[in-house]
């Protein structure tokens, strides 16, 4: 299994750190990159290769310095993005290798329309997409592209571990409680989490067998009309009409 490390950035974001042999690592998503060039420094480590889920500020805004201190190094990001400071421009089936890791790409559309995700070595990067007992808002992409997307990871193992950009579990685990008041796992979970976040410990990994239990945007076929809200509430019984209903639903929550 991989080493995965959080650096942590801003209020709520984790920079991963996938640890590779001689000293090297990669980063995910590096939105600042003092606090990473302080954990390379800390660790004695060198940076091998940077990966973008998306274009957001949060996200990319630690590139250009962390390529002036590493000028080797390959960042690789999502083709058809507003984000160009990329090496290796990547599409939905590509596969890249570093550090002895195989990733494939999967185009994961939704937050926003050049959004991808990494998927190897055990464990999924999943940016803004897939959060743990939640998903992405839709700032871009439609209700229907987003649940296409959940179906990437609903595809997966559930041994496989879950590396979203956010320490948002906590707020999510409301969401998921509202929504699903009788799901035994969610509220075993939900209290699980608010143990560990009043210590301050992270909540991450997470993992697809996890989420395929409690997180209402994967399950949302599952989740009976009468739980949504009468505002929110769709016509049909079809699993996008229920996920597009869930998702404005939390907009509001
Ligand atoms: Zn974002
Ligand atoms: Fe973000």
């Amino acid at each position: 299994m991989a080493q995965v490390e959080a650096i942590k950035a801003y209020k709520d974001n984790y920079i991963w750190a996938l640890q590779g042999s001689d000293n090297k690592l990669v980063v995910v998503d590096p939105g600042l990159a003092e606090p990473v060039l302080d954990y390379l420094q800390a660790q004695g480590k060198t940076l091998a290769a940077i990966l973008i889920t998306h274009h957001h500020w949060d996200h990319t805004t630690g590139v250009a310095a962390l390529k002036l201190a590493y000028p080797e190094i390959t960042v690789y990001g999502p083709k058809n993005s507003p984000f160009t400071d990329v090496d290796v421009a990547l599409s939905d089936g590509d596969t890249i290798t570093e550090l002895g890791y195989e990733f494939q790409v999967r185009a994961t559309p939704g937050h926003t329309l050049d959004h991808i995700c990494y998927i190897g070595a055990g464990l999924v990067f999943s940016g803004d997409t897939l959060f743990s007992g939640g998903c992405g808002r839709l700032f871009e992409g439609s209700a229907e592209q987003m649940w296409q997307s959940m179906q990437v990871f609903r595809d997966l193992d559930d041994n496989t571990q879950v590396y979203c950009t956010h320490e948002y579990t906590l707020a999510n685990m409301q969401f998921a409680a509202a929504s699903q008041p009788h799901n035994e796992a969610v509220l075993s979970y939900q209290h699980q989490v608010e143990a560990k976040r009043a210590q301050d410990i992270i909540t991450l990994p997470s993992t697809i067998g996890l989420e395929k239990r409690i997180n209402p945007f994967l399950r949302a076929d599952a989740i009976p009309l009468g739980a949504i809200p009468p505002q929110f509430r769709p016509q049909d019984d079809e699993p996008v009409a229920k996920f597009a209903a869930l998702r404005t639903w939390k907009d509001n929550f």
